[in-house]
């Protein structure tokens, strides 16, 4: 039997390729993954065009992943900084890579990014909307904004964020919630912006069962756009971001009806006290499909080092059932991130996924942890670098001061306690002179 999306595969009982890649990869049984992609409680956001793919799995029981966002704006227009962006992005493991380039022909910029990447590829179309179709956003069709979301799927993108929660009972919601933020999502401010210009539903929510049948065609994963995540502590958890919850749910359903796999995308800024229940009520309310979070950042007041506070958001929702975080860095709200400061973010982000993996008891995940353990108790400095999540930086950090013993590093120097310990235990004299 021939089959249309990994859904369609996993509900007739069939094992893909992509489904033992991911199995192989997550050492878990291939038969078990099957049926929560089945069920819906697991993605492999697949694009048949994406040919160079190595396919990964976001859900129910699998490691957490982690997305890259990058991509021109109309400010900063350099696609091969860009470039030099995915390459850090691919070095440092990112599973995921979300062009949002959003200023005049992206085309060809995506086109090499899905060539060169492994890594599954995302997009927001609504971004690309004017530059593709040369329209401003008031005369944009509701028509055209399929064709940018066909576009993209022929290409090999192998999962779209689509606003389509953002109705008009949901802008009800929103309306009568007054917030401090308003609509930070940049998708879903211009969706907002498109309504009350035109008066119209939200195209993606009126034309949904027209956007499954492209979505499925090319077995594009649908990323269920947070329009209303918060973009302030005082905003969180509000009525506009529940309601808007709610419809995700529902059409999360609607998706799955047509084999087309769903991720649920998720706030945002957010108190550290309110993140566990937001995970519990986004698994509830939309049937335990996979939960990509934008951090959360926990507080308002780290401009420079918001990778740190959504690194912090993040481990703690991962921990409580988020599937994949999407990384921040350090120049979020301030600029166009550089290449250095993707590094940050990248390494920001693997660290609180990894932090949670070992919390949620993912098999293996720990083990990493132990051989570097292992290692300091050596003070075996190569075996040290060989674990490093970031071997550079830890190199250059050792290097840049001489102890007297090299064995050791210059934080205690003599006093050096694996060395005393190692001594001591061995039943060897320890000498601080
Ligand atoms: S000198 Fe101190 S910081 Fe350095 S390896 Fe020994 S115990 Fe660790």
């Amino acid at each position: 039997m021939t089959y249309s999306t990994q859904m369609e595969a996993a509900k007739a009982g069939i094992v893909t390729p992509e489904m033992k890649t991911v199995a192989h990869d997550e050492g878990i049984d291939v038969e078990v993954l099957r049926a929560r992609v089945a069920a819906g409680t697991a993605a492999i956001p697949a694009n048949r065009n994406h040919r160079n793919l190595h396919a990964s799995g976001v859900g129910e029981g699998l490691r957490t992943k982690i997305n890259v966002n990058l991509g021109i704006s109309g400010d900063m227009r350099d696609y091969d900084c860009e470039m030099q962006k995915v390459d850090v992005a691919l070095k440092f493991g990112a599973e995921a890579i979300m062009d949002l380039s959003n200023y005049g022909k992206t085309h060809d910029f995506r086109r090499a990014l899905i060539e060169k990447s492994p890594a599954m590829i995302g997009t927001v179309p609504m971004y690309d909307a004017v530059g593709y179709l040369e329209k401003d956003l008031a005369h944009i069709t509701a028509d055209d904004f399929m064709d940018v979301v066909r576009a993209h799927a022929e290409e090999g993108v192998d999962f779209v964020t689509i606003h389509a929660g953002l109705n008009r009972k949901a802008i009800d919601s929103f309306k009568r919630s007054g917030r401090k933020m308003n609509i930070v999502s940049r998708g879903g401010s211009l969706i907002y912006a498109w309504m009350e210009m035109t008066g119209n539903e939200n195209p993606f929510f009126e034309h949904y069962d027209e956007l499954l049948e492209i979505l499925r065609e090319y077995d594009v994963t649908i990323s269920l756009g947070d329009a209303l995540r918060p973009g302030c502590l005082a905003d969180a958890t509000d009525a506009g971001q529940v309601g808007e919850l709610i419809e995700l749910g529902l059409l999360t359903t609607r998706a799955w009806e047509r084999d087309v796999q769903v991720m649920i995308e998720g706030p945002g800024h957010m108190a550290l006290s309110e993140i566990a229940a937001n995970m519990q009520i986004e698994k509830r309310l939309c049937h335990n499909a996979p939960f990509y979070v934008l951090g959360p950042l926990v507080t308002d007041i780290a401009p420079g080092y918001d990778h740190i506070t959504s690194a912090i958001g993040g481990a703690v929702a991962a921990a409580s059932g988020a599937d994949f975080l999407c990384y921040v860095t350090p120049a979020e709200h301030l600029r166009l991130p550089s290449v250095e400061d993707v590094k940050e973010g990248v390494i920001a982000s693997r660290i609180a996924a990894h932090a949670a993996d070992i919390a949620k008891g993912i098999p293996g995940a720990r083990d990493w942890d132990d051989r570097m353990a292992a290692a300091r108790q050596r003070l075996d400095w190569p075996a040290m670098f060989d674990e490093a999540i970031d071997r550079e930086k830890a190199e250059a950090y050792v290097a840049s001061t001489k102890p007297a013993d090299p064995r050791t590093c210059t934080m205690c120097g003599a006093m050096c306690s694996v060395r005393t310990m190692n001594r001591a235990m061995n039943g060897e004299g320890v000498s601080l002179l």
